[in-house]
């Protein structure tokens, strides 16, 4: 019985701190730890290479990013004083927990079947309705994956005619590029990025917002750090969201050798492909150019879902349902808006999965695991 290791859902992977340390160094020379050090900075820097020129602000997490980001974008569109933000009901808790501890109420609305992503339809109807209470819209990149850039432009053009600013919740979304080749993060909008040290660019506490608007920049610069615009007065209402040196370091550490880190595993995603499509599991449309965070699939069914998730922890391989539930049977979000019954997120949650993945994770592993779902559902059919 023991002839199998165990596979862990995610096996995180930070750098090595004497890695860190080349950078870090820098740091203890300023006598600079956080506020704009000189690791911050030559990390602006790097970030903005990456994507082609677009602002980018560190930050501590992504969900204090997406306050941040919230806050400017109704600052500057005049809308702060609204009560609702407009959001998909599939995603993580912190898209929602960011804007309630903003004081606004979110608004669910639905995704599209295929492409897990916000139903521009949807958003257009809950703008239609509830447009002059509408404080902003905060879409998702679904799982790291960028939608079609024609499904963007519908989102940004339908909050356009609102007047009602877009922020991007892209946390996993880093390196993700879509059918067309361009980067997340790299057209207009304002994108908030995770770099959580579960996310495939891992740095542990930290995240980043992009945006290439220069005024929304200064803004959001001031925002992060007290309000502070110029010198100690604060002129915004402001937090703290700052990224400090170690964390910068870290950050600098992780993109030297970020290339690698996606194509293995879009390399793994692809084996799960081309393994699982025929056997009946959907995979999102767009996913080929994302980051896999974890290996997200649809199962044929909910009753397979349910065997898949029981097998797993039986063979002990990371078998994980997300997002398992939509965010309105969050007991924290039961109080939101619903722009309709939101049926595709509540069965895209049914039978949703998330297979093992890791930048490590061995041939052998990923042979187990796709082993250990074909005897599943085969059994099942
Ligand atoms: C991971 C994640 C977050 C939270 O990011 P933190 O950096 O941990 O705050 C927010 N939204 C989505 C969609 C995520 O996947």
């Amino acid at each position: 019985m023991a002839e199998h290791a165990p596979v862990p859902f995610l096996r995180p992977q930070l750098p090595p701190l004497t890695e860190v340390q080349r950078y870090f160094t820098l740091a203890e020379q300023a006598r600079f730890y956080s506020n704009g050090g000189p690791c911050e900075r030559l990390l602006r820097e790097r970030l903005s290479d990456y994507l082609d020129g677009a602002t980018c602000i560190p930050v501590n997490n992504a969900t204090s990013g997406i306050i941040v980001a919230v806050l400017g974008a109704v600052h500057q569109a005049g809308t702060r004083g609204r009560g609702l933000v407009v959001t998909p009901a599939y995603t993580f808790v912190a898209t929602a927990g960011s804007i309630e501890a903003l004081g606004y109420r979110p608004l669910f609305v639905d995704v599209d079947p295929d492409g897990w992503q916000m139903d521009p339809d949807a958003l257009e109807r809950a703008l239609a309705e509830h447009g002059h209470d509408v404080a902003a819209v905060l879409a998702t990149h679904t799982f790291g994956t960028p939608p079609p850039a024609g499904l963007q432009d519908r989102w940004a053009g339908a909050c356009a005619a609102r007047g009602v600013p877009l922020v991007v919740d892209t946390a996993a979304a880093f390196g993700a590029v879509d059918e067309a080749g361009s980067r997340t993060g790299t057209a207009t909008g304002t994108h908030v990025f995770s770099f959580h040290a579960t996310k495939p660019f891992g740095v542990g506490e930290a995240g980043m917002i992009s945006t290439r608007d220069p005024e929304l920049a200064r803004l959001l610069d001031g925002i992060r750090q007290f309000g502070f615009a110029e010198g100690r007065v604060a002129s915004l209402p402001g937090i703290n969201a700052k990224m400090d040196e170690l964390h910068a370091a870290t950050a600098l550490t992780v993109l030297d050798t970020y290339a690698d880190v996606l194509a293995a595993r879009r390399s793994t995603a692809e084996f799960y492909r081309q393994h699982l499509e025929p056997a009946g599991f959907r995979f999102q449309t767009g996913s080929a150019g994302g980051t896999w965070q974890a290996g997200y699939l649809q199962a044929p069914d909910p009753a397979a879902r349910d065997a898949l998730l029981v097998a797993g922890r039986e063979a002990q391989v990371g078998i994980t349902a997300y997002y398992e539930r939509p965010l309105h049977h969050h007991p924290a979000y039961a109080h939101a808006l619903l722009e309709s019954a939101l049926p595709v997120s509540e069965a895209l949650s049914a039978s949703a999965l998330a297979l093992p993945m890791a930048n490590d994770l061995t041939e052998v592993e990923r042979a187990r695991v796709v082993e250990v779902v074909l005897a599943t559902v085969g059994a099942a059919a």
